[in-house]
């Protein structure tokens, strides 16, 4: 069988200029003012079968809306920079932020109610499914002020947190630096492709060389940065004030509902086991041909090469059956489900022009399907790609058959059954390797995961609560974030890094800084990488592990991580142990790693 690596979703749209195209975002703009005239007419007195048509009516047009944005996303991935989507995505937004102000009214209903008659409601039958959802939204919207109030700070709003978010990508957009490549010839590159440049650079004194260049480079744009994350930050911080929460972790934990004490108890688990990293990486060093047994910041993801070895590279059939093959190995359903998805034009692979960079899967719910977006270059990196996005898409399809809300899980989970599948796909990978060479390759490869969950995100996590902390008092300077940053850095790498090779700038550089949407952007990936590995451990243990592994992930948007881990995986995240499974898998990777380069 061959394999198409063109995807099919002429199924959702048949262009973007399609009537029918059309005809979904006229419904959509008329679903809202229908919404709001059905959540009008709910009271205490409604029956629960009101109540219960407004919550369907809701989660429809949501999917609906969702359905309008894969299609647009997915066209702009495949017509990268075509101007003529800017409109639609312009329309599309407008629609969301009118569906957002019925969902907090639907909030406030809930919050309205008594509870007496909230205990009522919960109790049908019906509300079954999504009371998790129910409870948590109303407690949500207990803490929202009164409509007028909300309505003038989401305005506000629009010219501050957004306004500065979007100031940044002005900032970074105009920026350019360059570099002397390993030929000698300089280049000159933008800010997107010096980062992308930096991940991959094979030359060591090309990359240093570029580093030097993009620190200094992004040191001229500090007080404009700085003047933006001190404004960013300053927004969220009253936003914060006017709600009553004093705590400014208290938001980010809530959107990933997750509790103080498993984050804390992750952060002291994975501080407990740099010291393996730190190892890992003084071999790199060496094997990357550095002066000392330190690295620096560029080095981290430089990927190792071993003298006379070429990468072996796989078509596109072969990683589909390696995927296939190894999946069924876990869960004969995963196996199969893969199969179905590259069978029926779900994924898009082919390597041409005019493709966005990256790889994505995101979900249809018109149809119950996914598509799967990504460039496939033959490599075995590639191919845990593929198995990466297969991982969220068999996420997906095991929750089709539940309640929209149902299958809005966080970010903290999100990443949970990506990272399972990749790390069945990385493990296979390391095992079938036909030489230590690639062996060494594969292994490095897998650690850069790690070493950026432990380091490079802890590092920001670290810059992050100090920042605010601060800037509670008040604004900080150029120098002040500088200095917040590297010590951010020198605690986070524990002594891998060398004193010259930190990154003072990173607070600027790093975009992840500057989102608007969700605060604190790091955390939840390094707890859905240890949470991913915890269930891969589980999973060795289980007799039937695939029907444990999908009662859990239905459950992902259904309650608390704390109960999620408790209930599926009998653990609790506020203890270590869980947390130290998964690093102790990373520990068997370091320590082939260091046996099979101790000679090179
Ligand atoms: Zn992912």
């Amino acid at each position: 069988m061959t394999y198409s690596q063109n995807w099919n979703i002429d199924r959702v749209f048949p262009g973007l200029d399609s009537k029918e195209l059309e005809s979904a975002f006229q419904a959509a703009e008329g679903e809202n003012p229908s919404l709001a005239a059905e959540l009008a007419a709910l009271s205490e007195t409604s029956s629960n079968q009101a109540i219960l048509a407004a919550a369907d009516s809701l989660q429809t047009a949501e999917g609906k809306l969702h359905t309008i944005g894969f299609y647009l996303n997915a066209w702009s991935s495949v017509n990268y920079g075509k101007s003529e989507i800017g409109p639609k995505f312009d329309r599309l937004s407008k629609i969301e932020i009118d569906y957002t102000v019925q969902e907090q009214k639907w909030g406030k209903f809930l919050a309205a109610l008594s509870d007496t008659r909230f205990k009522e409601l919960l109790a049908d039958d019906k509300a079954k499914p999504i009371v998790f959802i129910l409870n948590e939204s109303r407690e949500k919207a207990a803490k929202l002020l009164d409509d007028q109030t909300e309505k003038l700070i989401n305005e506000f709003q629009v010219d501050a947190l957004h306004a500065w978010s979007a100031h940044y990508d002005t900032i970074s957009a105009g920026l350019k630096t360059s570099y002397t490549d390993a030929d000698g010839k300089i280049q000159e590159v933008s800010a997107g492709q010096a980062l992308n440049l930096l991940d991959g650079i094979k030359d060591k004194d090309a990359r240093a060389d570029l580093m030097k260049n993009y620190e200094k480079m992004w040191g001229k744009a500090e007080n404009l940065s700085a003047d933006t994350l001190n404004h960013l930050a300053g927004a969220r911080l009253t936003d914060y004030k006017a709600h009553g929460i004093s705590d400014f972790l208290e938001k980010p934990l809530e959107l990933n509902r997750l509790s103080k004490a498993s984050l804390t108890a992750m952060w002291d688990a994975v501080a407990k086991n740099e010291g393996m990293l730190v190892k890992f990486f003084a071999r790199k060093a060496k094997l990357l041909g550095l002066d000392s047994d330190q690295i620096s910041w560029q080095d981290q993801t430089a990927p190792v090469q071993v003298p006379g070895y070429q990468p072996r590279t796989l078509t596109y059939d072969q990683a589909a059956n390696f995927i296939i093959d190894n999946f069924s190995k876990y869960s004969p359903k995963m196996g199969a489900f893969a199969k179905h998805a590259f069978e029926n034009q779900w994924i898009e692979s082919e390597d041409r022009p005019g493709k966005q960079p990256g790889g994505w899967d995101e979900s249809i719910p018109a149809l119950k399907e996914d598509r799967i977006f990504l460039t496939f270059t033959g490599s075995v990196n590639d191919a845990a790609t593929i198995a990466h996005e297969l991982g969220h898409a068999f996420h997906s399809h095991n929750l089709y058959d539940l309640p929209q809300w149902r299958q809005n899980y966080a970010m903290n989970v999100a990443e949970t059954a990506s990272t399972f599948a990749e790390t069945i796909i990385n493990t296979a990978n390391v095992e079938a390797a036909q030489s230590d060479a690639e062996k060494i390759t594969l292994l490095d490869a897998k650690m850069s995961n790690a070493t950026a969950m432990f380091m490079n995100i802890r590092a920001r996590f670290i810059f992050e609560s100090n920042f605010y902390k601060e800037r509670q008092k008040g604004v900080l300077t150029p120098a002040q974030l500088n200095q917040l940053m590297v010590a951010a850095q020198k605690e986070a790498f524990a002594g891998a890094l060398s004193d010259q090779g930190v990154h003072p700038h990173f607070w600027t550089s790093k975009l992840h800084f500057y989102i608007d949407d969700v605060p604190f952007y790091n955390f939840p990936y390094t707890f859905g990488y240890l949470f991913s590995l915890g269930i891969f451990a589980w999973a060795q243990k289980q007799q039937d592990f695939e029907t444990a592994y999908i009662a859990l992930l239905r459950d992902t948007a259904n309650m608390s991580s704390e109960e999620l881990a408790k209930k599926h995986l009998g653990v609790d995240l506020t203890q270590p142990d869980f947390w130290q499974a998964g690093a102790d898998l990373i520990k068997k990777d370091v320590d082939e790693f260091l046996d099979l380069t101790e000679n090179l």
